[in-house]
């Protein structure tokens, strides 16, 4: 059976982003190390295949943990800040996960206008695909859409590359397919990574993004206690991950206010009185 997106796809492959060479990361060693030490100790000395399968599953154990942290790079390269060279300019990135959603992005959009402000939407890609206008209102005041995969599935962790590859390909020819440009970026739903993670995005020329600032906008129905964690570590180069799309749970645990809303108003207001700037990751990372 087709994907999706394949049935829909006007894809041209001059949008595609070209491979790039995968960087593994000390994990991958790690895991590619205790896998060969183990069945050589065990060609070698039989009995030594208790230690030989505890090093193996301490391996993969280690993997899970740092599968876990979002902006370590144990599992490949991942970017978490801006460079020194935006950080220097005053620019943060603020950057809205898990949309476009019919309610909060047009919302979220217009207190961005207020502000004069730019900013990343990770968008899902078969959200994208129900909602093609709001992904391209997104791009046409300014701001950038990137990869946030396409089915934003919660057993992505279990993903074999090849179905890594195909639904992360599904939404970059989806999001292309309606803006016209690839794009340059994927952040992993629910931050999490396996040692597949890496090769897939390489091979569709896709750069990693976390954040290092975390707002919890999705769990936190407060918004000034929201806002308050943002401010609290908001610095030159930051990249904050907000949400203008949440899920039902996430939806109810924020009633009928989710706090993004009144959260995003009082982080722009702290931006200006401090002289900082958002711009979009697009612009301020080297392609
Ligand atoms: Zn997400």
């Amino acid at each position: 059976m087709k994907s999706p997106a394949a049935q829909t796809s006007r894809f041209n492959v001059h949008q595609a982003l070209p491979p790039r060479a995968w960087q593994p990361g000390p994990l991958h060693w790690l895991l590619a190390g205790s896998h060969a030490a183990g069945v050589a100790s065990i060609a070698v000395q039989p009995a030594l295949w208790p230690w030989a399968v505890g090093a193996m599953f301490g391996s993969h154990a280690l993997n899970f943990a740092f599968g876990l942290a979002p902006g370590s790079a144990a599992l490949g390269p991942v970017i978490s800040k801006l460079p020194l060279s935006a950080a220097e300019r005053g620019e943060i990135a603020l950057t809205f996960d898990d949309g476009p959603d019919a309610e909060l992005t047009p919302r979220v959009l217009d207190l961005l206008d207020e502000a004069g402000a730019r900013a990343t939407f990770f968008c899902v890609g078969a959200r994208a695909r129900a909602h093609p206008h709001l992904v391209r209102e997104i791009t046409a005041r300014g701001h950038a859409v990137e990869n946030h995969a396409f089915e934003h599935s919660r057993a992505m962790g279990f993903f074999s590359v090849r179905r890594l590859v195909r639904d992360i390909g599904d939404a970059q020819k989806t999001l292309a397919d309606i803006t016209g440009s690839a794009p340059n970026f994927f952040r992993a739903p629910f931050g999490i990574r396996t040692p597949l993670t890496e090769p897939a995005l390489a091979r569709l020329g896709l750069r990693c993004v976390a954040w290092n600032i975390r707002s919890l906008d999705s769990v936190d129905s407060n918004p000034t206690r929201v806002a308050s964690r943002i401010a609290r570590r908001l610095a030159p180069g930051a990249i904050v991950l907000m949400h203008d799309g949440l899920e039902g749970r996430r939806r109810r645990a924020t009633a009928n206010a989710p706090s993004v809303l009144g959260a995003l108003p009082l982080v722009l207001a702290t931006l200006r009185e401090r002289a900082w700037r958002s711009v979009t990751l697009r612009s301020a990372l080297p392609s």
